[in-house]
């Protein structure tokens, strides 16, 4: 039975929805697994597993094309949960919502259909001191096309954005600032209504990397006002293979396409092909169907656990977590921001952070060790890689207590 928790009253029962995951009944080295890796992948729950399996036996077709019964079926499938995911975020329209294949991939467009054929020398692109390597490298490769430059806003030893230094960069030259509204590394949550308004005001346009974000944290594009929001389906308890670009329909109208193919025309000849309307322009080929029903199914079983309530659940956890492995000897935590979600990153003393994983691993314990795809940010923090636990809908008090005896292990077996 899926948990249907109602976030208005009801305790959060998280033993309850952790049975909801098959995956986290899984033993690993002996033990029942504790799976704190939900930052960079998420488990998926029944209700997911069922959602793909039955549009799979029930309804797959390819879409958009076929006057067949299950064409239909799955075009009404795949549309139906576009229109899920405009709820999701209460985009204004469906035109808004573009899938692809997750958050890399929704940046790498905004990249190459927004700011390259519009960008030039002189034009700067501002993001922030720790952001994930795809919220870096697209704009690296947009400057090296176009000619424009790259501007970064420092953090500081807390792995807070310095804010008064983003408002500094932030001139009449930038066109685009681009930040994420979670980072994955250090779990700073981003001022990002103040950074939209500020950035608005300058004139520039605005893309959140809300990766990290949206299983934690309602998300609300119109209120938000942001021109683009990236994010990833397997990050929130979907499928891998699908995540959304959410762009404002007057911006996305303006753009050529990126990839050219089927679907995302109305006419092709050999002389010229004419595009097809919003948001298919931007979605050629066969699309990721089964991804989508997915990540419905995935945003009604959030929903049906109250958001709000899981980021809650989580909020606890990580203070928990954060209390307790402070304590333990030899152990640094990287990223103490005032604000902060469901990520702890630290390091051990003497430990190198994937010997560390290794020993947590041999105790059941899933933790990720790394750079995390943030080398600048290992960079100013002056160390190779972290361990990061991270915190999901289904981790409960008793993965934290598993997770801090397993690292005071490690500390006896290196001590
Ligand atoms: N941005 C952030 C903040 C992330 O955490 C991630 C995934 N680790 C990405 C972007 C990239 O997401 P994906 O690999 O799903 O495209």
């Amino acid at each position: 039975m899926a948990a249907n928790l109602s976030s208005i009253g009801a305790p959060y029962d998280a033993a309850r929805v952790r049975r909801d995951f098959p995956i986290l009944a899984t033993h690993v080295n002996g033990h029942p697994l504790v799976y704190l890796d939900s930052a960079a992948s998420s488990q998926q729950p029944l209700p997911v597993l069922r959602a793909v399996e039955d549009y799979a036996r029930q309804s797959h077709a390819n879409v958009h094309r076929g006057v067949h019964a299950l064409s239909q079926a799955a075009t009404a499938a795949f549309e139906g949960a576009r229109e899920r995911v405009r709820r999701f975020i209460n985009a204004r329209s469906t035109r808004e919502i573009v899938f692809v294949r997750g958050t890399t991939e929704a940046i790498n467009l905004v990249a190459q259909a927004y700011a390259r054929p519009r960008f030039g020398p002189g034009d700067e692109i501002l993001i922030s001191a720790l952001e994930h390597h795809a919220n870096i490298v697209p704009w690296q490769m947009v400057c090296q096309q176009s000619g424009c430059t790259l501007k970064v806003a420092p953090i500081n030893r807390r792995g807070e954005l310095v804010y008064e230094e983003f408002e500094r960069l932030l001139g009449a030259r930038t066109r685009l600032v681009a930040v994420a509204q979670v980072s994955n590394a250090l779990g700073t949550v981003l001022p990002v209504a103040r950074i939209v308004a500020d950035a608005h005001a300058r004139g520039a346009v605005v893309l959140i990397d809300g990766a990290q974000a949206v299983p934690h944290a309602r998300v609300d594009a119109r209120a938000l006002g942001a021109d683009f929001y990236a994010f990833s389906g397997h990050k929130m308890y979907a499928p891998t293979g699908i995540g959304v670009l959410y762009a404002r329909e007057e911006l996305l109208g303006s753009m050529p396409p990126w990839q050219g193919g089927g679907d995302m025309i109305r006419t092709v000849s050999f002389e010229q092909s004419t595009w097809n309307d919003l948001p298919w322009r931007f979605e050629a080929g066969t699309p990721n169907i089964s991804g989508a029903v997915g990540l419905a199914a995935a945003m009604d079983y959030l929903e049906s656990l109250g958001i709000e309530a899981v980021a809650a659940h989580e909020s606890r956890l990580l203070a928990l977590a954060t209390a307790a492995l402070a304590r333990v000897p030899g152990v640094t935590l990287v990223g103490t921001a005032a604000h902060k979600a469901s990520v702890l990153s630290f390091t051990l003393a003497g430990v190198h952070a994937h010997d560390l994983g290794t020993i947590l691993d041999a105790e059941g314990v899933a933790v990720r060790t790394g750079h995390h795809c943030a080398m600048p940010v290992m960079t100013f923090f002056g160390i190779p890689a972290t361990a990061r636990a991270s915190f999901g809908c289904y981790n409960t008090e008793e993965d934290v207590a598993r997770f801090i005896a397993a690292v005071g292990k490690a500390r006896e077996v290196f001590g």
